[in-house]
C-alpha cells in the first residue's frame, strides 16, 4: 500500500467495485436528473436521495422533498411541466415520514401548499418544531386514498418499521409504489438496519410491499427506480444474513471475552458481541459482494444490529440461568 495516499483513498480503494447495474441514469450539470414513472407520475434524483412528482389538473403533487435534491425539485417540475403544457405550481406535498433528509425541503414551497401526511408524522414534527418542515395540515391514520386534481393515490400505514410514521404510497393507476428507507435497489441497507426505529417492523415491510401490484418502486434513495426483483433480492440478503446471526449466536462461545474482561463486564460483552456481529457479516458480505452494491461496506454493521434484534426481539440467545 503506497503511503502517498489519503487515509480516504486507501478505504475506497480497497471496497469492491459498484456493480455497473445498482446506477442510475448520468445527472444532469444541476446534478438531478427526472424521468417517468409512467405516464403524468415523475421521479427525480441526485444519485443519493429520490423524490417523486405526479402533474394534474390541481396543481402537481410532490411526495417527499429531499434537502440535497433542494431547488433541483423544482427546477425538475419545471421542465417537465415545461414540455407538456401543464402547471408546475407545487399545490400539495406528500411525507412518506417525518425524517430531515426527506422533507427539509420542505419550506422551500411556501404556506400555500397543502401538506398531508400520517398523524404520527404531524405529531413528530410538531415535537422537532422545524421551520424547514411545518407539520402536515391533513392526515391518515391506517389508510387514506387520495383523489387530486383527477388522480388517485392511496396512503397507507403497516405499523412502524423505520421509523414510527413511514409509510408508503401506491399509484394504482401507475403501477408503483413509493416505500422510502426500506428497500435501497440493487444496494445494501446502511447504519442499525437503515436506521430503523423498529427492526421487526423493518423485516416485514418488503413483503408488504409485494402485496400491492406495481411495476416500478420509488425507493427515496441511490440512483434508480427499483423492481420487484430488486425487492426479492433484498430479502434473500436479509434473510441470509438473520440466519447467519442465528447461527453466529449458537457457535461464538462467549467464555473467553467474559474471562478477559473480567470485573469490566462491558468489556466482556463488547467483546462477545462483536465477534458474533463478526461472524455473522463475514459469509453474507462475500456471498453478495458484487450481487448487493456496498456488500462490504455495511453488512457488518446491518449484520450487528440485526443479531441484537434478534436477541432482544426474539430472545434467541439469551437462555434462562438454570
Ligand atoms: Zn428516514
Amino acid at each position: 500500500m503506497s503511503n502517498q495516499r489519503s487515509t480516504a483513498d486507501t478505504a475506497v480503494s480497497d471496497y469492491a467495485p459498484i456493480p455497473e447495474s445498482s446506477f442510475g441514469p448520468a445527472l444532469n450539470e444541476q446534478g438531478y436528473a427526472v424521468g417517468r414513472v409512467e405516464r403524468n407520475l415523475y421521479w427525480v434524483t441526485d444519485g443519493v436521495y429520490q423524490a417523486a412528482f405526479l402533474t394534474t389538473q390541481d396543481g402537481v403533487v410532490l411526495f417527499d422533498a429531499p434537502p440535497s435534491i433542494g431547488h433541483n425539485i423544482q427546477r425538475a417540475i419545471d421542465e417537465i411541466a415545461q414540455a407538456n403544457g401543464v402547471s408546475n405550481r407545487v399545490a400539495y406535498l406528500v411525507h412518506t415520514h417525518h425524517h430531515a433528509d426527506h422533507g427539509g425541503a420542505s419550506s422551500l414551497f411556501g404556506t400555500d401548499v397543502v401538506r398531508i401526511g400520517h398523524e404520527e408524522t404531524r405529531r413528530l414534527l410538531l415535537r422537532d418544531d422545524d421551520p424547514a418542515r411545518p407539520a402536515p395540515e391533513e392526515t391518515f391514520s391506517d389508510r387514506r386514498t387520495m383523489e387530486i386534481g383527477g388522480e388517485r393515490f392511496e396512503l397507507a400505514w403497516h405499523g412502524p418499521n423505520h421509523t414510527p410514521d413511514n409509510s408508503v404510497i401506491h399509484f394504482p393507476d401507475h403501477d408503483a409504489l413509493m416505500m422510502v428507507d426500506i428497500v435501497n435497489a440493487g444496494w445494501v441497507p446502511v447504519y442499525v438496519v437503515n436506521l430503523s426505529d423498529d427492526i421487526p417492523g423493518y423485516l416485514g415491510m418488503p413483503a408488504t410491499a409485494l402485496t400491492y401490484p406495481w411495476k416500478s418502486l420509488i425507493s427515496g434513495h441511490l440512483g434508480r427506480l427499483g423492481t420487484r426483483a430488486d425487492v426479492q433480492l433484498h430479502q434473500r440478503y436479509m434473510s441470509d444474513l438473520e440466519a447467519s446471526a442465528r447461527n453466529a449466536l449458537d457457535t461464538v462461545d462467549p467464555t473467553p471475552y467474559f474471562t478477559a474482561g473480567g470485573a469490566n463486564v462491558w468489556a466482556g460483552v463488547k467483546g462477545y458481541l462483536n465477534a458474533v456481529g463478526d461472524a455473522t457479516a463475514a459469509p453474507v458480505m462475500e456471498r453478495y459482494t458484487g450481487v448487493l452494491a456496498a456488500a462490504d461496506v455495511f453488512t457488518p454493521d446491518v449484520g450487528f444490529w440485526l443479531m441484537e434484534s434478534i436477541r432482544l426481539n426474539h430472545g434467541y440467545g439469551l437462555p434462562v440461568h438454570p
